[in-house]
Protein backbone atom coordinates (compact mmCIF):
# COMPACT_ATOMS: atom_id res chain seq x y z
CA UNK A 1 0.00 0.00 0.00
CA UNK A 2 1.21 3.59 -0.73
CA UNK A 3 1.36 4.63 2.88
CA UNK A 4 1.53 8.15 4.03
CA UNK A 5 2.10 8.44 8.23
CA UNK A 6 1.58 11.71 9.70
CA UNK A 7 5.02 12.22 10.63
CA UNK A 8 6.11 15.66 11.84
CA UNK A 9 5.94 18.45 9.48
CA UNK A 10 9.17 19.92 11.32
CA UNK A 11 11.06 16.61 11.07
CA UNK A 12 14.16 18.28 8.61
CA UNK A 13 14.63 14.27 7.18
CA UNK A 14 10.60 14.01 6.49
CA UNK A 15 11.09 14.00 2.52
CA UNK A 16 6.85 15.24 3.16
CA UNK A 17 7.62 18.32 5.46
CA UNK A 18 5.22 21.23 5.15
CA UNK A 19 8.19 23.47 3.46
CA UNK A 20 9.09 20.75 0.54
CA UNK A 21 5.14 19.75 0.67
CA UNK A 22 4.94 23.67 -0.60
CA UNK A 23 8.18 23.92 -2.79
CA UNK A 24 7.28 21.00 -4.57
CA UNK A 25 3.42 22.39 -5.19
CA UNK A 26 4.84 25.62 -6.23
CA UNK A 27 7.24 24.45 -8.49
CA UNK A 28 4.79 21.45 -10.28
CA UNK A 29 1.29 23.20 -10.19
CA UNK A 30 1.56 27.21 -9.22
CA UNK A 31 4.62 28.77 -10.33
CA UNK A 32 3.17 29.11 -14.05
CA UNK A 33 0.44 31.02 -12.76
CA UNK A 34 2.96 33.22 -10.77
CA UNK A 35 1.36 36.32 -13.01
CA UNK A 36 -2.08 35.70 -12.81
CA UNK A 37 -1.60 35.20 -9.15
CA UNK A 38 0.21 38.62 -8.65
CA UNK A 39 -2.65 40.57 -10.44
CA UNK A 40 -4.78 38.39 -7.77
CA UNK A 41 -2.78 39.46 -5.08
CA UNK A 42 -2.95 43.29 -5.76
CA UNK A 43 -6.69 43.20 -6.48
CA UNK A 44 -6.82 41.23 -2.87
CA UNK A 45 -4.42 43.80 -1.50
CA UNK A 46 -7.01 46.77 -2.78
CA UNK A 47 -9.74 44.68 -1.23
CA UNK A 48 -7.83 45.00 2.07
CA UNK A 49 -7.03 48.20 2.26
CA UNK A 50 -10.95 49.68 1.78
CA UNK A 51 -11.72 48.34 4.89
CA UNK A 52 -8.77 50.47 6.86
CA UNK A 53 -10.31 53.65 4.90
CA UNK A 54 -13.57 53.09 5.97
CA UNK A 55 -13.02 52.28 9.42
CA UNK A 56 -11.12 56.02 9.11
CA UNK A 57 -13.42 57.63 7.52
CA UNK A 58 -15.21 57.32 10.63
CA UNK A 59 -13.38 60.01 12.22
CA UNK A 60 -14.57 62.33 10.46
CA UNK A 61 -17.76 61.67 10.28
CA UNK A 62 -18.48 61.67 13.84
CA UNK A 63 -16.13 64.33 14.69
CA UNK A 64 -17.03 66.45 12.18
CA UNK A 65 -20.19 66.00 10.94
CA UNK A 66 -22.22 64.71 14.28
CA UNK A 67 -20.44 66.54 16.80
CA UNK A 68 -18.94 69.11 14.88
CA UNK A 69 -22.64 69.70 13.39
CA UNK A 70 -20.85 70.21 9.89
CA UNK A 71 -23.62 68.67 7.92
CA UNK A 72 -22.04 69.29 4.20
CA UNK A 73 -19.36 66.94 5.24
CA UNK A 74 -21.53 64.55 4.95
CA UNK A 75 -21.45 64.73 1.32
CA UNK A 76 -17.76 64.18 0.71
CA UNK A 77 -17.76 61.02 3.75
CA UNK A 78 -20.11 59.33 2.17
CA UNK A 79 -18.96 59.75 -1.13
CA UNK A 80 -16.09 57.89 0.20
CA UNK A 81 -17.66 55.15 1.74
CA UNK A 82 -19.86 54.70 -1.25
CA UNK A 83 -16.61 54.85 -3.56
CA UNK A 84 -15.52 52.07 -0.91
CA UNK A 85 -18.10 50.00 -1.50
CA UNK A 86 -18.47 50.47 -4.94
CA UNK A 87 -14.40 48.97 -5.54
CA UNK A 88 -15.28 46.23 -3.06
CA UNK A 89 -17.65 44.93 -5.61
CA UNK A 90 -15.94 44.83 -8.32
CA UNK A 91 -12.74 43.65 -6.97
CA UNK A 92 -14.38 40.59 -5.39
CA UNK A 93 -15.41 39.88 -8.31
CA UNK A 94 -12.28 39.81 -10.57
CA UNK A 95 -10.45 38.04 -7.69
CA UNK A 96 -12.95 35.23 -7.62
CA UNK A 97 -13.04 34.61 -11.08
CA UNK A 98 -9.00 34.62 -11.50
CA UNK A 99 -8.73 32.39 -8.02
CA UNK A 100 -11.57 29.73 -9.42
CA UNK A 101 -9.25 29.49 -12.78
CA UNK A 102 -5.81 29.22 -11.20
CA UNK A 103 -7.34 26.71 -8.65
CA UNK A 104 -8.94 24.76 -11.22
CA UNK A 105 -6.52 24.90 -13.48
CA UNK A 106 -3.61 23.59 -10.98
CA UNK A 107 -5.56 20.90 -9.57
CA UNK A 108 -6.60 19.49 -12.94
CA UNK A 109 -3.12 19.66 -13.99
CA UNK A 110 -2.32 17.54 -11.27
CA UNK A 111 -4.89 14.99 -11.63
CA UNK A 112 -3.51 14.22 -15.08
CA UNK A 113 0.07 14.18 -14.05
CA UNK A 114 -1.05 11.63 -11.68
CA UNK A 115 -3.03 9.27 -14.27
CA UNK A 116 -0.22 9.67 -16.40
CA UNK A 117 2.26 8.66 -13.52
CA UNK A 118 0.17 5.79 -12.41
CA UNK A 119 -0.34 4.31 -15.67
CA UNK A 120 3.59 3.74 -15.99
CA UNK A 121 3.16 1.65 -12.47
CA UNK A 122 3.98 -2.29 -12.63
CA UNK A 123 1.31 -4.55 -12.54
CA UNK A 124 2.48 -5.57 -8.81
CA UNK A 125 1.14 -1.90 -7.91
CA UNK A 126 -1.92 -2.28 -9.02
CA UNK A 127 -2.27 -5.59 -7.56
CA UNK A 128 -1.62 -3.70 -3.86
CA UNK A 129 -3.97 -0.91 -4.84
CA UNK A 130 -7.77 -1.37 -5.25
CA UNK A 131 -9.33 1.02 -7.82
CA UNK A 132 -11.59 2.67 -5.82
CA UNK A 133 -8.39 4.12 -3.57
CA UNK A 134 -6.53 5.26 -6.59
CA UNK A 135 -9.93 6.92 -8.32
CA UNK A 136 -10.29 8.35 -4.71
CA UNK A 137 -6.49 9.61 -4.78
CA UNK A 138 -6.60 10.94 -8.49
CA UNK A 139 -9.66 13.14 -7.87
CA UNK A 140 -10.63 13.42 -3.95
CA UNK A 141 -7.47 14.38 -2.57
CA UNK A 142 -6.27 16.90 -5.49
CA UNK A 143 -9.50 18.80 -5.28
CA UNK A 144 -8.90 18.72 -1.37
CA UNK A 145 -5.63 20.58 -2.14
CA UNK A 146 -7.54 22.85 -4.43
CA UNK A 147 -8.36 25.52 -2.27
CA UNK A 148 -5.48 25.55 -0.60
CA UNK A 149 -3.82 28.62 -2.86
CA UNK A 150 -7.28 30.41 -2.95
CA UNK A 151 -7.25 30.42 0.94
CA UNK A 152 -3.52 30.65 0.69
CA UNK A 153 -3.69 34.55 -1.39
CA UNK A 154 -6.99 35.22 -0.14
CA UNK A 155 -5.28 35.43 3.34
CA UNK A 156 -2.07 36.86 2.28
CA UNK A 157 -3.27 39.16 0.24
CA UNK A 158 -6.42 40.34 1.41
CA UNK A 159 -6.62 39.40 5.40
CA UNK A 160 -3.04 40.27 5.91
CA UNK A 161 -3.38 43.61 4.40
CA UNK A 162 -6.76 44.96 5.76
CA UNK A 163 -5.18 43.72 9.17
CA UNK A 164 -1.91 45.85 8.55
CA UNK A 165 -3.77 48.49 7.57
CA UNK A 166 -6.04 48.30 10.11
CA UNK A 167 -3.80 48.24 12.59
CA UNK A 168 -1.92 51.17 11.51
CA UNK A 169 -5.15 53.02 12.09
CA UNK A 170 -4.99 51.88 14.92
CA UNK A 171 -1.95 52.87 15.86
CA UNK A 172 -1.94 56.66 14.06
CA UNK A 173 -4.77 57.07 17.11
CA UNK A 174 -3.78 55.38 19.77
CA UNK A 175 -0.22 52.91 20.12
CA UNK A 176 -1.30 52.47 23.51
CA UNK A 177 -4.55 51.78 23.05
CA UNK A 178 -3.55 49.19 20.38
CA UNK A 179 -0.50 47.74 22.81
CA UNK A 180 -3.43 46.98 24.97
CA UNK A 181 -5.20 45.13 22.78
CA UNK A 182 -3.44 42.75 21.87
CA UNK A 183 -1.55 41.85 25.05
CA UNK A 184 -3.14 38.29 25.03
CA UNK A 185 -2.12 37.56 21.87
CA UNK A 186 0.72 35.44 22.54
CA UNK A 187 -0.98 33.29 24.36
CA UNK A 188 -2.43 31.98 21.07
CA UNK A 189 1.15 30.67 19.93
CA UNK A 190 1.26 27.03 21.59
CA UNK A 191 -2.23 25.92 20.93
CA UNK A 192 -2.05 26.56 17.37
CA UNK A 193 0.95 24.66 17.40
CA UNK A 194 -0.51 21.55 18.56
CA UNK A 195 -3.78 22.04 16.97
CA UNK A 196 -1.99 21.69 13.65
CA UNK A 197 -0.26 18.59 14.18
CA UNK A 198 -3.68 17.18 15.13
CA UNK A 199 -5.26 18.32 12.74
CA UNK A 200 -2.93 17.09 9.77
CA UNK A 201 -2.60 13.68 11.65
CA UNK A 202 -6.66 13.20 11.46
CA UNK A 203 -6.92 14.96 7.80
CA UNK A 204 -4.54 12.44 6.84
CA UNK A 205 -6.97 9.36 8.38
CA UNK A 206 -10.07 10.61 6.89
CA UNK A 207 -8.33 11.17 3.53
CA UNK A 208 -7.53 6.94 4.30
CA UNK A 209 -10.90 6.33 5.04
CA UNK A 210 -12.05 8.32 1.75
CA UNK A 211 -9.98 6.13 0.05
CA UNK A 212 -11.94 3.34 1.57
CA UNK A 213 -15.47 3.67 0.78
CA UNK A 214 -14.31 4.62 -2.81
CA UNK A 215 -12.74 1.16 -2.63
CA UNK A 216 -15.85 -0.19 -0.98
CA UNK A 217 -18.90 1.49 -3.35
CA UNK A 218 -16.21 0.09 -6.37
CA UNK A 219 -16.21 -3.71 -5.26
CA UNK A 220 -20.26 -3.32 -4.42
CA UNK A 221 -20.74 -1.75 -8.07
CA UNK A 222 -18.64 -4.20 -9.81
CA UNK A 223 -19.72 -6.93 -8.08
CA UNK A 224 -23.64 -6.38 -8.11
CA UNK A 225 -25.01 -9.35 -9.36
CA UNK A 226 -22.91 -11.51 -6.83
CA UNK A 227 -24.13 -8.97 -4.18
CA UNK A 228 -27.68 -9.41 -5.09
CA UNK A 229 -27.21 -12.92 -5.77
CA UNK A 230 -25.22 -14.13 -2.08
CA UNK A 231 -27.85 -11.55 -0.29
CA UNK A 232 -25.24 -9.15 0.83
CA UNK A 233 -26.94 -5.85 0.27
CA UNK A 234 -27.26 -5.39 4.08
CA UNK A 235 -23.71 -6.63 4.38
CA UNK A 236 -22.17 -4.09 2.76
CA UNK A 237 -24.53 -1.37 3.72
CA UNK A 238 -23.54 -1.83 7.34
CA UNK A 239 -19.87 -1.66 6.23
CA UNK A 240 -19.95 1.22 4.31
CA UNK A 241 -22.41 3.12 7.11
CA UNK A 242 -18.94 1.77 9.52
CA UNK A 243 -16.66 3.99 7.22
CA UNK A 244 -18.35 7.00 6.73
CA UNK A 245 -19.41 7.07 10.72
CA UNK A 246 -15.64 6.87 11.26
CA UNK A 247 -15.22 9.56 8.15
CA UNK A 248 -18.07 11.99 10.23
CA UNK A 249 -16.27 11.33 13.56
CA UNK A 250 -13.11 11.95 12.62
CA UNK A 251 -14.04 15.14 10.26
CA UNK A 252 -16.43 16.76 13.31
CA UNK A 253 -13.10 16.42 15.78
CA UNK A 254 -10.78 17.66 12.98
CA UNK A 255 -14.12 20.60 12.54
CA UNK A 256 -13.65 20.95 16.34
CA UNK A 257 -10.10 21.54 16.89
CA UNK A 258 -9.77 23.93 14.03
CA UNK A 259 -12.31 26.36 15.47
CA UNK A 260 -10.12 26.34 18.87
CA UNK A 261 -7.97 28.68 17.26
CA UNK A 262 -10.75 31.16 16.04
CA UNK A 263 -12.41 30.55 19.55
CA UNK A 264 -9.23 31.85 21.36
CA UNK A 265 -8.57 34.79 19.01
CA UNK A 266 -12.62 35.38 20.25
CA UNK A 267 -11.46 35.36 23.74
CA UNK A 268 -7.54 37.24 23.18
CA UNK A 269 -9.66 40.27 21.43
CA UNK A 270 -12.66 40.11 24.36
CA UNK A 271 -9.85 40.84 26.52
CA UNK A 272 -7.91 43.35 24.70
CA UNK A 273 -11.60 45.11 23.93
CA UNK A 274 -12.10 44.94 28.00
CA UNK A 275 -8.56 46.92 28.19
CA UNK A 276 -8.91 49.03 25.72
CA UNK A 277 -12.18 50.51 27.25
CA UNK A 278 -10.73 50.92 30.90
CA UNK A 279 -7.97 52.90 29.33
CA UNK A 280 -9.88 54.93 26.83
CA UNK A 281 -13.48 55.81 28.97
CA UNK A 282 -11.56 58.68 31.21
CA UNK A 283 -9.35 59.96 28.45
CA UNK A 284 -13.14 60.36 26.67
CA UNK A 285 -14.49 61.64 29.68
CA UNK A 286 -11.79 63.86 30.84
CA UNK A 287 -11.96 65.29 27.12
CA UNK A 288 -8.37 64.18 26.46
CA UNK A 289 -9.72 62.25 23.70
CA UNK A 290 -12.65 62.47 21.12
CA UNK A 291 -15.66 60.07 20.64
CA UNK A 292 -14.57 59.73 17.01
CA UNK A 293 -11.26 59.13 17.74
CA UNK A 294 -12.93 55.87 19.97
CA UNK A 295 -15.02 55.03 17.39
CA UNK A 296 -12.45 55.24 14.71
CA UNK A 297 -10.14 53.12 16.69
CA UNK A 298 -12.90 50.70 17.77
CA UNK A 299 -14.24 50.19 14.42
CA UNK A 300 -10.79 49.41 13.28
CA UNK A 301 -10.47 46.63 16.09
CA UNK A 302 -13.93 45.10 14.79
CA UNK A 303 -13.10 44.95 11.45
CA UNK A 304 -9.25 43.52 12.12
CA UNK A 305 -11.23 40.92 14.04
CA UNK A 306 -12.62 38.45 11.17
CA UNK A 307 -9.88 38.86 9.19
CA UNK A 308 -7.47 37.98 12.22
CA UNK A 309 -9.62 34.96 12.82
CA UNK A 310 -9.29 33.42 9.26
CA UNK A 311 -5.46 33.71 9.10
CA UNK A 312 -5.80 32.05 12.34
CA UNK A 313 -7.42 29.37 10.14
CA UNK A 314 -5.14 29.65 7.26
CA UNK A 315 -2.62 27.36 9.50
CA UNK A 316 -5.56 24.78 9.76
CA UNK A 317 -6.40 24.50 6.20
CA UNK A 318 -2.96 24.57 4.92
CA UNK A 319 -2.60 21.28 7.26
CA UNK A 320 -5.84 19.78 5.62
CA UNK A 321 -3.45 20.46 1.97
CA UNK A 322 -0.93 18.49 3.16
CA UNK A 323 -2.30 15.78 4.46
CA UNK A 324 -3.77 15.39 0.93
CA UNK A 325 -0.52 16.71 -0.76
CA UNK A 326 1.35 14.21 1.40
CA UNK A 327 -0.97 11.53 0.17
CA UNK A 328 0.17 12.78 -3.53
CA UNK A 329 3.36 12.91 -3.62
CA UNK A 330 4.16 9.87 -1.90
CA UNK A 331 2.64 7.88 -4.77
CA UNK A 332 4.53 10.41 -7.60
CA UNK A 333 7.22 9.22 -5.43
CA UNK A 334 6.28 5.27 -6.26
CA UNK A 335 8.48 4.10 -9.18
CA UNK A 336 7.97 1.61 -10.87
CA UNK A 337 9.86 -2.02 -10.27
CA UNK A 338 9.66 -2.43 -14.43
CA UNK A 339 13.11 -0.73 -14.99
CA UNK A 340 13.20 0.78 -18.31
CA UNK A 341 16.14 -0.14 -20.75
CA UNK A 342 18.59 2.98 -20.64
CA UNK A 343 19.36 2.61 -24.64
CA UNK A 344 15.87 0.45 -25.22
CA UNK A 345 16.19 -1.66 -28.78
CA UNK A 346 13.29 -2.31 -31.67
CA UNK A 347 12.40 -5.85 -31.78
CA UNK A 348 13.15 -7.69 -34.32
CA UNK A 349 9.80 -8.11 -36.41
CA UNK A 350 11.06 -10.77 -38.28
CA UNK A 351 11.28 -13.19 -35.31
CA UNK A 352 8.88 -13.66 -32.89
CA UNK A 353 10.07 -17.25 -31.27
CA UNK A 354 9.46 -17.14 -27.47
CA UNK A 355 12.17 -18.39 -24.63
CA UNK A 356 11.70 -18.77 -21.14
CA UNK A 357 15.34 -19.53 -19.45
CA UNK A 358 15.56 -20.37 -15.82
CA UNK A 359 13.05 -17.98 -14.96
CA UNK A 360 12.56 -17.47 -11.35
CA UNK A 361 9.44 -15.83 -9.72
CA UNK A 362 7.71 -14.72 -6.58
CA UNK A 363 5.02 -13.13 -4.97
CA UNK A 364 6.42 -11.68 -1.74
CA UNK A 365 6.98 -14.94 0.20
CA UNK A 366 5.13 -17.55 -2.55
CA UNK A 367 7.62 -19.05 -4.77
CA UNK A 368 5.71 -19.26 -8.42
CA UNK A 369 7.62 -20.30 -10.65
CA UNK A 370 10.58 -22.57 -10.36
CA UNK A 371 13.46 -22.37 -12.77
CA UNK A 372 10.97 -22.27 -15.74
CA UNK A 373 12.19 -23.38 -19.02
CA UNK A 374 10.26 -23.98 -21.75
CA UNK A 375 10.51 -22.51 -26.06
CA UNK A 376 7.83 -21.30 -27.83
CA UNK A 377 8.39 -21.94 -31.53
CA UNK A 378 7.55 -18.77 -34.15
CA UNK A 379 4.15 -19.10 -36.13
CA UNK A 380 3.45 -22.21 -34.34
CA UNK A 381 0.76 -22.67 -31.54
CA UNK A 382 2.31 -23.68 -27.57
CA UNK A 383 -0.26 -24.46 -25.12
CA UNK A 384 0.29 -24.15 -21.40
CA UNK A 385 -1.35 -26.64 -19.15
CA UNK A 386 -1.38 -27.80 -16.13
CA UNK A 387 -3.42 -27.53 -12.99
CA UNK A 388 -4.83 -23.93 -11.72
CA UNK A 389 -2.54 -21.96 -9.76
CA UNK A 390 0.48 -23.70 -11.47
CA UNK A 391 1.80 -20.03 -12.63
CA UNK A 392 0.33 -19.90 -16.08
CA UNK A 393 -1.23 -16.28 -16.15
CA UNK A 394 1.86 -15.57 -14.29
CA UNK A 395 3.87 -16.28 -17.53
CA UNK A 396 1.62 -14.16 -19.57
CA UNK A 397 2.54 -10.98 -17.54
CA UNK A 398 5.98 -11.78 -17.57
CA UNK A 399 6.16 -11.82 -21.45
CA UNK A 400 3.92 -8.51 -21.46
CA UNK A 401 6.26 -7.13 -19.14
CA UNK A 402 3.32 -6.00 -16.63
CA UNK A 403 5.78 -7.49 -13.83
CA UNK A 404 9.49 -8.53 -14.22
CA UNK A 405 10.64 -12.17 -12.74
CA UNK A 406 13.00 -12.23 -10.45
CA UNK A 407 15.96 -13.87 -12.19
CA UNK A 408 16.25 -15.78 -15.38
CA UNK A 409 15.68 -14.49 -18.78
CA UNK A 410 12.80 -14.24 -21.15
CA UNK A 411 13.44 -13.48 -24.83
CA UNK A 412 11.70 -12.91 -27.63
CA UNK A 413 13.83 -13.62 -31.45
CA UNK A 414 16.32 -13.86 -29.66
CA UNK A 415 16.54 -10.91 -27.69
CA UNK A 416 16.03 -10.50 -23.91
CA UNK A 417 12.56 -8.67 -23.64
CA UNK A 418 14.74 -6.44 -20.78
CA UNK A 419 16.42 -4.58 -23.74
CA UNK A 420 13.26 -3.86 -25.81
CA UNK A 421 11.42 -0.91 -25.86
CA UNK A 422 8.46 -1.48 -24.22
CA UNK A 423 5.48 0.28 -25.97
CA UNK A 424 7.20 -1.91 -29.05
CA UNK A 425 7.62 -4.76 -27.19
CA UNK A 426 3.42 -4.48 -26.02
CA UNK A 427 2.66 -3.98 -29.80
CA UNK A 428 4.37 -7.46 -30.56
CA UNK A 429 1.07 -9.21 -28.69
CA UNK A 430 -2.61 -9.34 -29.06
CA UNK A 431 -3.70 -10.74 -25.72
CA UNK A 432 -7.79 -11.99 -25.81
CA UNK A 433 -8.29 -13.55 -22.37
CA UNK A 434 -11.33 -15.55 -20.43
CA UNK A 435 -12.81 -12.04 -19.18
CA UNK A 436 -12.85 -10.24 -22.58
CA UNK A 437 -12.26 -6.78 -21.05
CA UNK A 438 -14.78 -4.15 -23.25
CA UNK A 439 -14.90 -0.72 -21.95
CA UNK A 440 -18.43 1.02 -22.23
CA UNK A 441 -17.63 2.36 -25.36
CA UNK A 442 -19.80 1.53 -28.46
CA UNK A 443 -19.02 -2.06 -30.79
CA UNK A 444 -16.87 0.40 -33.39
CA UNK A 445 -14.65 2.09 -30.52
CA UNK A 446 -14.01 -1.16 -28.83
CA UNK A 447 -12.60 -2.84 -31.96
CA UNK A 448 -10.34 0.07 -33.33
CA UNK A 449 -9.39 1.29 -29.83
CA UNK A 450 -8.72 4.77 -30.79
CA UNK A 451 -7.51 4.05 -33.87
CA UNK A 452 -10.35 6.00 -35.74
CA UNK A 453 -8.80 6.52 -39.17
CA UNK A 454 -8.82 2.44 -39.72
CA UNK A 455 -9.37 1.51 -43.10
CA UNK A 456 -13.21 0.93 -43.17
CA UNK A 457 -12.35 -2.44 -45.46
CA UNK A 458 -10.23 -3.84 -43.30
CA UNK A 459 -12.04 -3.48 -40.16
CA UNK A 460 -15.06 -4.93 -42.06
CA UNK A 461 -12.83 -7.85 -42.65
CA UNK A 462 -11.81 -8.66 -39.08
CA UNK A 463 -15.64 -8.00 -38.06
CA UNK A 464 -16.61 -10.80 -40.09
CA UNK A 465 -13.86 -12.98 -39.63
CA UNK A 466 -14.57 -12.84 -35.89
CA UNK A 467 -18.34 -13.28 -36.37
CA UNK A 468 -19.28 -9.69 -34.88
CA UNK A 469 -20.84 -8.99 -38.15
CA UNK A 470 -23.04 -12.16 -37.66
CA UNK A 471 -24.36 -9.87 -34.46
CA UNK A 472 -23.71 -6.72 -34.70
CA UNK A 473 -25.87 -6.49 -38.07
CA UNK A 474 -29.11 -7.50 -36.22
CA UNK A 475 -28.86 -5.15 -33.57
CA UNK A 476 -30.72 -1.81 -34.10
CA UNK A 477 -27.58 0.83 -33.78
CA UNK A 478 -25.02 -2.13 -35.32
CA UNK A 479 -21.43 -1.15 -34.78
CA UNK A 480 -22.81 1.59 -32.74
CA UNK A 481 -24.11 -0.26 -29.95
CA UNK A 482 -22.48 0.73 -26.37
CA UNK A 483 -21.15 -2.53 -24.95
CA UNK A 484 -22.22 -0.94 -21.71
CA UNK A 485 -19.97 -1.33 -18.55
CA UNK A 486 -16.97 -3.96 -18.65
CA UNK A 487 -19.09 -5.12 -21.93
CA UNK A 488 -22.11 -5.94 -19.64
CA UNK A 489 -24.67 -5.73 -22.31
CA UNK A 490 -23.09 -8.10 -24.58
CA UNK A 491 -23.17 -11.79 -24.26
CA UNK A 492 -19.92 -13.77 -23.23
CA UNK A 493 -19.51 -14.88 -26.73
CA UNK A 494 -19.97 -11.90 -28.26
CA UNK A 495 -17.22 -10.14 -26.49
CA UNK A 496 -14.60 -12.49 -27.05
CA UNK A 497 -15.80 -12.00 -30.71
CA UNK A 498 -14.98 -8.59 -30.19
CA UNK A 499 -11.86 -8.81 -28.71
CA UNK A 500 -10.91 -11.05 -31.45
CA UNK A 501 -11.89 -8.31 -33.94
CA UNK A 502 -9.86 -6.06 -31.87
CA UNK A 503 -6.76 -8.77 -32.25
CA UNK A 504 -7.01 -9.25 -35.92
CA UNK A 505 -7.41 -5.81 -36.56
CA UNK A 506 -4.13 -5.14 -34.49
CA UNK A 507 -2.57 -7.82 -35.76
CA UNK A 508 0.15 -8.08 -34.06
CA UNK A 509 2.72 -11.27 -34.48
CA UNK A 510 2.54 -12.79 -31.24
CA UNK A 511 -0.84 -14.07 -29.68
CA UNK A 512 -1.51 -14.36 -26.73
CA UNK A 513 -4.89 -16.18 -25.87
CA UNK A 514 -5.91 -17.85 -22.04
CA UNK A 515 -8.59 -19.81 -21.84
CA UNK A 516 -10.17 -17.78 -24.47
CA UNK A 517 -13.07 -20.38 -25.01
CA UNK A 518 -14.29 -22.30 -21.69
CA UNK A 519 -17.03 -20.13 -20.64
CA UNK A 520 -18.83 -20.81 -23.85
CA UNK A 521 -21.66 -22.85 -25.22
CA UNK A 522 -20.98 -25.04 -27.88
CA UNK A 523 -22.48 -22.96 -30.74
CA UNK A 524 -20.85 -20.03 -29.52
CA UNK A 525 -17.55 -21.75 -29.00
CA UNK A 526 -17.38 -23.46 -32.61
CA UNK A 527 -17.73 -19.82 -34.17
CA UNK A 528 -15.32 -18.20 -31.75
CA UNK A 529 -12.61 -21.40 -32.00
CA UNK A 530 -13.18 -20.50 -35.98
CA UNK A 531 -12.51 -17.20 -35.41
CA UNK A 532 -9.19 -17.53 -33.22
CA UNK A 533 -8.21 -20.29 -35.75
CA UNK A 534 -7.58 -18.13 -38.45
CA UNK A 535 -6.44 -15.42 -35.95
CA UNK A 536 -3.76 -17.53 -35.24
CA UNK A 537 -2.85 -18.60 -38.59
CA UNK A 538 0.95 -18.22 -38.77
CA UNK A 539 1.20 -16.22 -36.05
CA UNK A 540 3.25 -17.09 -32.98
CA UNK A 541 0.35 -18.26 -30.52
CA UNK A 542 0.78 -19.26 -26.56
CA UNK A 543 -2.84 -21.02 -25.36
CA UNK A 544 -3.35 -21.09 -21.65
CA UNK A 545 -6.44 -23.90 -21.79
CA UNK A 546 -7.56 -25.71 -19.25
CA UNK A 547 -9.97 -27.50 -21.12
CA UNK A 548 -7.92 -30.27 -22.99
CA UNK A 549 -9.93 -30.38 -25.98
CA UNK A 550 -9.01 -27.41 -27.28
CA UNK A 551 -5.47 -27.75 -27.36
CA UNK A 552 -5.21 -31.24 -28.85
CA UNK A 553 -3.84 -29.58 -32.11
CA UNK A 554 -1.18 -27.62 -30.61
CA UNK A 555 1.84 -28.13 -32.38
CA UNK A 556 3.26 -28.31 -28.70
CA UNK A 557 1.77 -28.98 -25.37
CA UNK A 558 4.09 -27.77 -22.03
CA UNK A 559 2.78 -29.11 -18.66
CA UNK A 560 3.02 -26.51 -16.29
CA UNK A 561 3.21 -27.77 -12.29
CA UNK A 562 4.13 -25.62 -8.84
CA UNK A 563 5.95 -23.49 -11.10
CA UNK A 564 8.00 -25.98 -13.89
CA UNK A 565 7.98 -27.79 -16.80
CA UNK A 566 7.09 -31.41 -15.92
CA UNK A 567 6.65 -32.48 -19.36
CA UNK A 568 6.36 -31.21 -23.08
CA UNK A 569 5.30 -32.88 -26.37
CA UNK A 570 2.42 -33.19 -28.24
CA UNK A 571 -0.84 -34.64 -27.46
CA UNK A 572 -0.25 -38.09 -28.80
CA UNK A 573 3.11 -38.14 -27.38
CA UNK A 574 2.01 -37.00 -24.18
CA UNK A 575 -0.95 -38.95 -23.57
CA UNK A 576 1.85 -42.30 -24.44
CA UNK A 577 3.81 -41.08 -21.91
CA UNK A 578 1.24 -41.54 -19.43
CA UNK A 579 2.23 -38.64 -16.88
CA UNK A 580 0.55 -35.58 -15.49
CA UNK A 581 -0.82 -34.39 -18.98
CA UNK A 582 -2.28 -38.20 -19.60
CA UNK A 583 -4.05 -38.16 -15.87
CA UNK A 584 -5.38 -34.51 -16.51
CA UNK A 585 -7.01 -35.94 -19.78
CA UNK A 586 -8.35 -38.83 -18.06
CA UNK A 587 -10.21 -36.61 -15.36
CA UNK A 588 -11.63 -34.49 -17.73
CA UNK A 589 -13.26 -36.87 -20.07
CA UNK A 590 -14.50 -38.50 -16.92
CA UNK A 591 -16.06 -35.65 -15.77
P1 LIG B 1 -2.59 -20.17 -13.25
O1 LIG B 1 -2.77 -19.19 -14.35
O2 LIG B 1 -1.75 -21.32 -13.63
O3 LIG B 1 -3.86 -20.61 -12.63
P2 LIG B 1 -1.37 -17.97 -11.89
O4 LIG B 1 -0.15 -17.63 -12.67
O5 LIG B 1 -2.54 -17.09 -12.05
O6 LIG B 1 -1.74 -19.47 -12.10
O7 LIG B 1 -0.99 -17.92 -10.35
C1 LIG B 1 0.04 -18.71 -9.81
C2 LIG B 1 0.07 -18.49 -8.31
O8 LIG B 1 0.43 -17.17 -8.03
C3 LIG B 1 -1.26 -18.73 -7.62
O9 LIG B 1 -1.02 -19.46 -6.45
C4 LIG B 1 -1.76 -17.36 -7.30
O10 LIG B 1 -2.46 -17.37 -6.09
C5 LIG B 1 -0.49 -16.56 -7.18
N1 LIG B 1 -0.65 -15.16 -7.63
C6 LIG B 1 -1.01 -14.75 -8.87
N2 LIG B 1 -0.99 -13.41 -8.96
C7 LIG B 1 -0.62 -12.95 -7.74
C8 LIG B 1 -0.40 -11.65 -7.18
N3 LIG B 1 -0.55 -10.54 -7.90
N4 LIG B 1 -0.02 -11.58 -5.90
C9 LIG B 1 0.15 -12.68 -5.16
N5 LIG B 1 -0.02 -13.93 -5.62
C10 LIG B 1 -0.41 -14.07 -6.90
Amino acid sequence: MITSGARTSRDPGNPYSSGRLFMRLWKGYLSQHKWMMAVAFIIMMIDGSTLAILSRMLEPLFDRVFVGRDASSVWWVGGVIFGLFAIRAATNITYKSLMTRISLRSSTAMQADLLAHVLTLDGGFFHENPPGALIERIQGDTVAVQGVWSSAITGLGRDAVSLVALFAVAVSIDPLWTAVALVGAPLLILPTVVVQRYIRRKTAHVRSQAAQRATRLDEIFHGITAVKLNRMEDYQISRFRTIVGRIVKTEVRTAASRAAIPSLIDLVTGLGFLGVLLLAAPQIVSGARSVGEFMSFFTAMTLAFQPLRRLGDMAGIWQVAAASLERLFTLFDRQSTIRLAANPVQPDAGRTDIRFDNVDHSYGEHVVLRRLSFTAEQGKTTALVGPSGAGKSTVFNLLARMIDPQSGRILIGGQEIKALDLGALRDLFSVVTQDATLFDETIRENVVLGADDTDADRLAQALDAAHVSDFSDTLPLGLETQAGPRGSALSGGQRQRVAIARALLRDAPILLLDEATSALDAASEALVQEALDRLSKGRTTLIIAHRLSTVRDADKIIVIDHGSVVEEGTHDTLLEADGLYASLCRLQFTE
